[in-house]
This record gives structure tokens, C-alpha cells and sequence, in this order.
């Protein structure tokens, strides 16, 4: 085998599909985009599933690339298995390469052998394939792949195998894209096997011992599954490999085990000159080893992905990884922060792959070493509980913890539960996962922690409560926290309490840098209720220092920060600042919000009251409305809903905002929204004289008259799932913008078509009848054209054995035109053969005609088709008196149609 690096294994693989017409394809971030069926990219295929599903379409047929993958939650779950053997990982790379409707299982095979036996030199006698055999034998065999790997160079017939649905067969999911599968496997020889001994024992290929290894899977994607027993044929068929870059490179490198490949060696190093080891303490201790090497990979590409430690979802897996590293660490003596080396190594070896790990080596290091110290905080209480629940455990001759307790360990010392399971299974027992979730399900809705924590991202929030703490106790803030009101007034004047940087806190901020700021008041409005939060600009005295605010935001209960960058000079805990809301920004705001409740109103007049409210976003720009309907809201519905708005605007309605008891609102006929939760005392926003035209319970800011919102435009009308309509709608000064935009182009296109803008769809209308007769004109020339240009080709006819036999090309006419030629031909000469090309759009496309009397002198329109496509790469085919060709190569037109002849001649 060629001797290679990982890196070039890697590189090459690339280099070889690129050379095969791929196009090179960087990897999907960890985080999958937009899917929310899984928690990690976990294979190549996941960033092309729309493609496969055809809803999404590519620049390119053929793509190849190397894909980051994480396994660590969900079905494939392999952390119990990480650092207890050589193979198994939560981060590793998938080489693989695609066809969308491109190639297929010929090419496929082919490079994938040429690949292996070729470019890197493995063995062809060690290698091993299967193809697929039903064994239910409800789908057919697939005897193509069979064959093609029967024939590849140096393949030895005897090591082509079938396998079954389990090995050989691959879907999706119960329905949608699926096909057979070819598996190339190695045999690295009888020394490899660990099951010598057992009675009965055979090796083999997706046998039980670790003699046989799968490399690659090649997936033929040919079938659409409709259901259990159905499957039908895709009008397009796809190509999806797979091939672990670990297990190739360990093979190639003749190591036994991933850890001892180039990849993954020079982390095992770092760790080994951190703990001090000599080369037998490294193998007596493998396992903290391996453990801490693949979770430090982990972690620094989980980062560089944005994938920061936190207490939920994706966060809390980097955080349980963290934790998990640092406690093996600890195993080797290692009890101070050291994974940010590991990590560095990790960044060292891939940044040449992945520059995301160089770009984000800062954030890397500083979020690994934080989270290590948090957890240093924390686990010496926590493995002190511990042990007295195990001592606990032991004495009552129990041999599970209950989920309760392990949740404690979690939420009071930070002890993930993977850790606490870690631990019990060292000493022979087992946790209660079940009851583990259920308790943190429990104290996430009894704290009501579960949707801030999620908008925040799984972001840690402890530093926020602690900020709060210190400044009650020091009096700056009341035990409310921060007064929040958007309402009453623009501006407030105050004193910068705190000031958070990268989750820490700190004592100032300069130009350029971006931080979040804590006043004991705000006016900036926070995201709620589909309305944006406020921008705007807080500035000392004479405007010296000035930091721009972009989002407003509530971590944490008690707290709210202004997020945005110091624009100039700098800021201090201790300044006295104003903080300035964009006022202009915010009036666009109250436009659009207080037209969302007019429009919400004429819905409900014009289609119903069954349109409730199913979303909204309120921005400076727009506002955008989702209702419930079953239906296309029609043409003269939306006419009718955009002039009852106007309407209510021309009356210019005062707007009467209030705070009463949610009983006495509901009572008054209010309309919440289904799904909100309203505390005991709600704010309703009423809008019409004696007889409210809306009445809403609403936190949002508004216009002081619905005169104020100047003019209402609806933009668009859509859905957004079943039963969900979408209105998109302008107000203010961009309904003012657009309808200058919207003259401007009107009175262009008007002078294009020189006449006046009242004239001009009579005119349109006009010029395009014009334009469709120029074109059937232009088409019926083109046709005259080619008959005389034909009739002139004829006194080449040549007779033999007394039918008459022409070729020819006639140059750019269309299919239709070349049989109506043929039909010509054939009225002309009753016992002839005829062969027409020509090329449309740089494709030769080929026509054959045959009288009758010369089919039975054996001739074949059908036949000869073929025989001319095979010239031109293409299929053919067809009637024995007609039949027609088409084909890629246009320069080989010429010989295509003497390919015809000669067989016409040598018939007759
Ligand atoms: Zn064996
Ligand atoms: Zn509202």
C-alpha cells in the first residue's frame, strides 16, 4: 500500500473524484441547517438530503467532499463506547463522493476500485465486495453491480458476495429515496481475528470477528419507496459513498487502532507530555488516553461550529464532553485545566483542512478552559455526594441510582449524566436515565426555565444571576431587577451597572469591542410578540463615548443587557450615560405593529373568524401576518382587506391603551392569542370609537392614531404549511417607496413602449399579437427554407439494387421539420431509405425512415437508429419504418449518419 499521511489520504481522495469531473464540496457545518429531525450532522449525505428528495437543486451533478460527523446522541449513539475501544468516536470524518442524476453504479464501481487498487495501491486480492440479493426476494437483484465488479482489473469472481437488506439495502426513512448497496471490505488477514478460539467460529465478510473490515459503501439510489411493499423507479438515480477517513488511514499506516494513525497520534502525544508518562504508563493507561484525544477533536470542532458548553440541547453535549475529558484527565493525575493543549494539537493538525479551527482558535481555547474551571468548582461536592449515595447504595445492596438524585448531582454540581453513569458503571452499577429526564423535564417547567434557556441557545446563565445577585446586594439594582419600560418615554439617563464580555464580566470596554451592558433601567423594547427589539445608542455626556445597541435582551430573570459594539472612545462600570432608542426606527415599528391589529381585524370581516392568528414579525420594514385558512386568500378578498385597513387609517382612530385584569379583558370580549401565557394583569390595545374595531391583548408598542400609519400595502399572499396563510404588508414610509417605486417603473416602461401610462397594457397586448404572428411567420420560413435546402440535397439520391438511399444533414431545423422531410422523401421515392440529422442547441438528434418493401429486405429503422446513437453517445430507437436518435456529440454527426448508410447498403 502507498505509504500517506492522513492529511493526504484525505487530500487525495478529493484530488482523485475532482479528476473524475466532482466538484469539491467543504464540509456541512456540525450543525445541521434547517433539519430538525436530528442534533448533529451524523453523515455526508445529510447536507445533499434535498437533493435526493429533489427540493432543492445544486450547480453541479457530481460533488465530493469530506464530511465532519458527530455521533454522540440520539440513534447513533456511540459515546459509551468511545475510549473503551480503537474504533468507535463522537467526532469523525466521512470521505464521500455523489451523483445527482449524473453517473451511476458503472462509473461508481469503477473509480472506487481504481481508487483503492490503483492510486493507493491496496492489495486487489485482499479486497472483497457484495452486492445486493434480496432475501425476501421481493426486489430484484443486483446483477449490474455484480457484473461490473466482476470485471474490474485484478478483481478475483469468488470474492464478489451477496448480501441481504441488512448489509445491502438502504433507506432513508420508511418512504422516499432508497436502493441496493455494494460494500467493499478487507481482509487484513487471519492474524486479526479475536474469535480463533471460539467452537465453531468461521471468518467472514460481515462476519462477527474483526478480521474482515467494511471500507466503502457505494449506494445506488434507484427506488422511491412509496410504502412497506411498494417501491417504484426513480426518473433519476443517484450515486451516495461513504468510506470512514480513521479506518482507511489506520489500515494504509498498518496500525491497529485509530488512535495510533497520524490523525489522532500527535493528541495522544500532547497528552503523554502533559501527564509526564513514559511509553508503557501511556499503554496502561489507553483508555483516559483515547477517551480525552477523541473528546478534545470533539469538542474544538464542536466549538469552531458555534457549539459553545451550555445547559441544553447541542450546548450541553459540548459541556457533558468537556466535563467528561477533564475527569479522565484526572485519571492520569492531570487536575489543573489542560484540554485547551489537546485542543491546540487538534487545531495544529486540521486547521489546514477546516480553517474554521484556525479562525476560531481564540473562542476555542478561552470556552474549553472556562468550562473546565466550572466544573473544577464544582466536583469535589460532587463526587463527595456521590460517593455517599454509592456508600448508600451499597448498604441497602441496590445496585441502581434513582433519577432523582443523579439529576441533583447535575443541577447542583454539575455533574452530566453521562459522568454520574460513567462512575456507577466502575463500580458495577447503573443509573436511572428514564427517571433523570423526567426530574430535569419537572424542574424545567417548574422554574420556567425551558424556552428563555432556549432562546439564549443553551447559553450559560449563571453568570447573569450572579451580576443580579451583586448588584442587589450592593443596592444598585431593587430585587425586581431592571425596570423595564418601552413606553412612557425615548430616552432615559442612568449609570452602566455591568458590563459582560464573552460571558465574563468585566471592568470596561473599548472602540471596537462588542459587549453587553447592564443599566438599572431601559426604554429599549425586547423581542416578544413577533415584534423586533429596539436599536439604538447609548452615549456619555456631550456624546464623547458611544456604544451602539443592536438587540435587547432578558438572560435571565431580574436582568436585561444591551448587545452591540462600542463605536467610539470608551466605556466604564460607574459612567452616567443616556441611553437614546432609534426613534425613527421605532415609529416604522409602531406603524407596522398597529396595522398587524388592523389587518388581524379585516381578516376576520373579510374571510372570517376562523383566520386566527398563527405568527407575526413586526419589523421596521414590513410586517408579516400567518393566519389560519384553508384557502388562497382570492385577488378581490386581498382588494377588499388592503381598503378596509386604509379606511380605518383615514379614520384615524385613537388608539386607547390600558392595564385591567385578564378576567375583566376576556370578559370584554379580547382576543388572545391561542398558545400565549398572560400573567393576571394584561395590557390591551384597543383601537375604534364606542364600538372597538380591534381589541387585543398585546405587550407591543403602537402609533398614537391609526392616522399615524400613513398607508397600508399588502406585498404578498402565500402559505407556509397546511391550513396556514401568510400576508406580507408594508406601512409608513416604505409603502411610501414603494409606490414611487412602482410609478418610476410604470412610467419607464410606459416611454419604452412610447405611449402614456393609461394606454400602455392596450399597447403590451399589442405588441405581443405582433410579436406571436412575427413568430409563426419566422417558423413556417424556416421550415420552406429547409425543403428547398432538401430538395436541393436530393439529386444526391443513390439508387442500389433499385431503392433509394440518401444521408444528410440539414442544419439547425427541429424534429418535427425532419420528419416532415423524411415524409417528403418517402411520397417522392415509394421505395427508398432515408437518414436526416441535424443539431439543435449543440445535441445531434438523428432520423431514420424505411419503406415498406425494404423492411422486408430486412431493413430496420429501429436498428440502424441505434447503431447511429452509439456513434454520437446517445440512445436510439424506434418503429422498423421509422425511428429517430439523439446523442452528445455533435462533431461525430458526420460519421453517425455514414455509420447509417454503410448498414442500409450492406442490407441491400
Ligand atoms: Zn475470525
Ligand atoms: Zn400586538
Amino acid at each position: 500500500m502507498k505509504s500517506l499521511s492522513g492529511a493526504e489520504i484525505r487530500q487525495s481522495y478529493i484530488d482523485f473524484f475532482k479528476s473524475k469531473g466532482h466538484t469539491f464540496v467543504r464540509s456541512a457545518s456540525l450543525v445541521p441547517g434547517g433539519d430538525q429531525t436530528i442534533l448533529f450532522t451524523n453523515a455526508g449525505m445529510v447536507q445533499f438530503k434535498d437533493v435526493f428528495l429533489g427540493t432543492d437543486k445544486r450547480p453541479y451533478t457530481r460533488a465530493a467532499n469530506s464530511q465532519k460527523c458527530m455521533r454522540v446522541a440520539g440513534k447513533h449513539n456511540d459515546l459509551e463506547d468511545v475510549g473503551r475501544d480503537d474504533t468507535h468516536h463522537t467526532f469523525f470524518e466521512m470521505l464521500g463522493n455523489w451523483s445527482f442524476g449524473d453517473y451511476y453504479k458503472n462509473e461508481a464501481i469503477e473509480w472506487a476500485w481504481e481508487l483503492l487498487t490503483e492510486v493507493w495501491e491496496v492489495p486487489s486480492e485482499k479486497l472483497w465486495t457484495t452486492y445486493f440479493l434480496d432475501d425476501k426476494g421481493d426486489i430484484p437483484a443486483d446483477n449490474e453491480a455484480k457484473e461490473y465488479w466482476k470485471t474490474q482489473k485484478g478483481m478475483n469472481p469468488d470474492h464478489v458476495l451477496a448480501g441481504g437488506r441488512k448489509d445491502n439495502f438502504w433507506e432513508m426513512a420508511e418512504t422516499g429515496p432508497c436502493g441496493p448497496c455494494s460494500e467493499i471490505h478487507i481482509d487484513r488477514g487471519p492474524e486479526y481475528c479475536d474469535k480463533a478460539g471460539v467452537p465453531g467460529h468461521v471468518c467472514q465478510v460481515n462476519g462477527d470477528c474483526k478480521r474482515y473490515l467494511e471500507l466503502w459503501n457505494l449506494v445506488f439510489i434507484q427506488y422511491n419507496r412509496l410504502n412497506a411493499s411498494t417501491l417504484e423507479p426513480l426518473p433519476a438515480k443517484h450515486v451516495d459513498t461513504g468510506m470512514g477517513l480513521e479506518r482507511i488511514v489506520s489500515i494504509m499506516q498498518g496500525v491497529t487502532s485509530n488512535y495510533l494513525t497520524d490523525l489522532l497520534s500527535p493528541l495522544m502525544k500532547t497528552v503523554q507530555t502533559l501527564a509526564g508518562h513514559n511509553e508503557k504508563q501511556m499503554q496502561k493507561n489507553f483508555t483516559p488516553y483515547r477517551v480525552i484525544a477523541d473528546h478534545a477533536r470533539a469538542t474544538t470542532f464542536l466549538i469552531a461550529d458555534g457549539v459553545v458548553p451550555g445547559n441544553t440541547g447541542r450546548n450541553y453535549i459540548t459541556r457533558m464532553i468537556i466535563r467528561r475529558a477533564s475527569r479522565f484527565g484526572g485519571k492520569l493525575g492531570l487536575n489543573k485545566s489542560f484540554l485547551a493543549d489537546v485542543a491546540d494539537s487538534v487545531i495544529e493538525q486540521y486547521g489546514e483542512a477546516y480553517p474554521e479551527l484556525v479562525k476560531n482558535r481564540k473562542t476555542i481555547l478561552d470556552n474549553i478552559t472556562r468550562e473546565e474551571s466550572r466544573f473544577h468548582r464544582t466536583i469535589e461536592s460532587g463526587m463527595g455526594q456521590l460517593e455517599d449515595y454509592i456508600n448508600d447504595l451499597k448498604v441497602k445492596n441496590l445496585t441502581r441510582l434513582d433519577g432523582e438524585r443523579a439529576f441533583e448531582l447535575y443541577a447542583t454540581h454539575g455533574l452530566p449524566l453521562e459522568l454520574t453513569r460513567d462512575i456507577l458503571q466502575e463500580q458495577g452499577l447503573t443509573v436511572d436515565e428514564e427517571g433523570f429526564k423526567g426530574a430535569m423535564d419537572d424542574h424545567r417547567i417548574a422554574s420556567g426555565a425551558g424556552k428563555a434557556m432556549g432562546e439564549m441557545g443553551g447559553e450559560d446563565v449563571s453568570i447573569y444571576s450572579s451580576i443580579l445577585d451583586d448588584l442587589t446586594a450592593k443596592a444598585k439594582l431593587s430585587l425586581a431587577g431592571v425596570l423595564f419600560d418601552p413606553y412612557s418615554k425615548m430616552n432615559i439617563e442612568g449609570e452602566i451597572l455591568a458590563i459582560v464580555k464573552n460571558g465574563l464580566p468585566v471592568e470596561e470596554a473599548v472602540a471596537g469591542e462588542e459587549v453587553e451592558i447592564v443599566l438599572p433601567e431601559t426604554c429599549f423594547y425586547i423581542e416578544s410578540g413577533g415584534q423586533v427589539a429596539d436599536r439604538g445608542k447609548i452615549v456619555t455626556s456631550g456624546d464623547t463615548d458611544i456604544f451602539s445597541v443592536v438587540d435587547v435582551r432578558k438572560p435571565a430573570a431580574g436582568i436585561i443587557i444591551h448587545i452591540g459594539k462600542v463605536e467610539q472612545g470608551k466605556i466604564k462600570v460607574g459612567d452616567k450615560i443616556t441611553a437614546k432608542v432609534d426613534s425613527a426606527r421605532r415609529q416604522d415599528i409602531r406603524r407596522n405593529h398597529t396595522a398587524t391589529h388592523l389587518l388581524h381585524a379585516e381578516l376576520h370581516k373579510v374571510i372570517g373568524k376562523h383566520a386566527l392568528q398563527a405568527g407575526s414579525m413586526v419589523s421596521p420594514d414590513r410586517l408579516r401576518f400567518d393566519f389560519n385558512h384553508p384557502e388562497a386568500v382570492t385577488t378581490e378578498q386581498l382588494e377588499l382587506i388592503e381598503a378596509g385597513v386604509n379606511q380605518n387609517i383615514l379614520e384615524n382612530y385613537k388608539l386607547e391603551i390600558k392595564e385591567r385584569s385578564l378576567q375583566d379583558a376576556m370578559k370584554e370580549g379580547a382576543t388572545a392569542l391561542f398558545g400565549e401565557k398572560y400573567g393576571e394583569v394584561v395590557r390591551t390595545v384597543v383601537i375604534g370609537n364606542q364600538e372597538p374595531i380591534s381589541f387585543e391583548l398585546c405587550g407591543g408598542t403602537h402609533v398614537a392614531e391609526t392616522g399615524d400609519i400613513g398607508l397600508f400595502l399588502i406585498t404578498s399572499e402565500g402559505s407556509t404549511a397546511a391550513g396556514v396563510r401568510r400576508i406580507e404588508a408594508v406601512t409608513g414610509r416604505a409603502a411610501y417607496a414603494l409606490v414611487q417605486q412602482r410609478t418610476k417603473l410604470l412610467k419607464q416602461s410606459a416611454a419604452l413602449m412610447q405611449t402614456s401610462q393609461e394606454e400602455l397594457p392596450a399597447k403590451i397586448e399589442l405588441v405581443l399579437s405582433e410579436s406571436d404572428n412575427r413568430k409563426k411567420q419566422a417558423s413556417l420560413y424556416k421550415a420552406k427554407l429547409a425543403e428547398y435546402e432538401f430538395q436541393k440535397q436530393l439529386m444526391n439520391v443513390q439508387v442500389k439494387n433499385g431503392a433509394s438511399v440518401y444521408g444528410g444533414l440539414i442544419p439547425e431545423v427541429d424534429l418535427d421539420t425532419l420528419r416532415l422531410l423524411s415524409d417528403l422523401f418517402k411520397d417522392k421515392y415509394p421505395s427508398g431509405a432515408v437518414i436526416l440529422a441535424t443539431v439543435i442547441d449543440g445535441k445531434p438528434s438523428i432520423v431514420v425512415s424505411i419503406s415498406d418493401d425494404l423492411i422486408k429486405r430486412g431493413l430496420n429503422a429501429g436498428e440502424i437508429a441505434r447503431a447511429a446513437a452509439q456513434v454520437v453517445g446517445g440512445n436510439g430507437g424506434g418503429r422498423p419504418n421509422l425511428a429517430q436518435a439523439g446523442g452528445k456529440d455533435a462533431l461525430k454527426i458526420d460519421e453517425a449518419i455514414a455509420t447509417a448508410i454503410k448498414i442500409v447498403n450492406e442490407k441491400l
